[in-house]
């Protein structure tokens, strides 16, 4: 990109971080109190281009648990390991319509609708090849590391609060060993997810993730490839489809990107072969996604013609 050209991605990200962070919406989310406690001023969005450049504005240095953003990273390492008809006999690739943590599995499958609600995600966690539930975690937080370009961690004060409050992402697993969508254990693949939910990271980490995703699985700032091109491609279409739960369509219709968010208040969102980005904002609107963050894609969409179906 251009000097002029970054010069105006920077400004649009700056103008929008000082205008929204004045929109005073949405609920941070309290089913834990390490949420509850969230800044809900705190605001930073960043952006990665896929020579490795990195935009910012706002707060892009504070860590947070990544909670649902995992899902497409853990989707990604999963179908790298075992290709796509490992996967698909256990999750479906249907958007759901319904909200994150519904109980919903296909009556004539079992399986859950697709990979980023609570369900599909937990038997895809459970899939990740390893020889017991450390290794498994160990696998996840190193492939995320890839992702991000540099080691994350979890904060264990999370973990253990979503342990004994995940009663609901409990029921789900159990329910999905009875139908046959879970591999392995129940317990074992919650307290795996779990921790996946705690993963600590930036929302300079999350774009640089997005941005990997976007560029084929190369990660644009360190070169490694984290994963095949192909995996890439179908992470970014469950994205696109299922990724903002059951706001997707509206999505789709609005931004037009690929995208995923978390309860916390994280967003990526991916411009195939040009950008990632991501959005940090703890308030949530009724749908839980992040209330500041879905403004922000939304504007810089319309600004930048960013909408996939868009023709430049
Ligand atoms: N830990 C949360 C849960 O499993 C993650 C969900 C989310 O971020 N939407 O309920």
């Amino acid at each position: 990109m251009s000097d002029a050209a970054s010069d105006v991605v920077t400004e649009a990200l700056e103008e929008l971080r000082q205008r929204l962070q004045g929109l005073d919406e949405g609920a941070v989310a309290d089913y834990i109190p390490q949420l509850a406690q969230a800044d809900p001023d705190c605001f930073g969005l960043a952006l990665v281009s896929m020579d490795g450049h990195r935009y910012r504005a706002g707060r892009c240095d504070t860590e947070f648990t990544l909670q649902s953003v995992t899902k497409p990273f853990v989707l990604a390492l999963a179908l790298a390991e075992l290709g796509p008809e490992a996967v698909d006999r256990r999750v479906g690739t249907e958007p759901s319509g319904e909200a994150f943590n519904a109980i919903s599995l296909d009556p004539a499958t079992g399986r859950p609708a697709n990979p980023m609600i609570n369900a599909g995600a937990i038997a895809v966690t459970a899939l990740v090849p390893a020889a017991d539930p450390a290794r498994r975690f160990a696998r996840i937080l190193e492939c995320l590391g890839r992702f991000a370009g540099r080691p994350l961690a979890v904060d264990e004060a999370v973990y253990r609060s979503e342990a004994e409050t995940g009663d609901r992402n409990r029921a789900l697993a159990y329910l999905m060993r009875g139908t046959g969508a879970l591999a392995g254990d129940p317990a074992e693949a919650v307290e795996t997810y779990f921790r996946q939910c705690a993963v600590l990271a930036t929302v300079d980490d999350l774009a640089v993730m997005a941005a990997t995703l976007a560029n084929g699985g190369v990660n644009p700032v360190t070169g490694a490839v984290v994963v095949p091109e192909p995996v890439a491609v179908r992470v970014l279409a469950l994205m696109a489809t299922c990724g903002m739960y059951d706001a997707a369509g509206d999505w789709m219709v609005r931004v037009g990107l690929p995208a995923k968010s978390g309860v916390s208040g994280g967003l990526v969102a991916a411009g195939p072969a040009r950008f990632g980005i991501a959005v940090h904002s703890p308030p949530l609107d009724a749908v839980g996604n992040p209330v500041r963050g879905v403004a922000a894609l939304r504007e810089l969409s319309g600004r930048f013609g960013l909408h996939l179906m868009h023709n430049p």
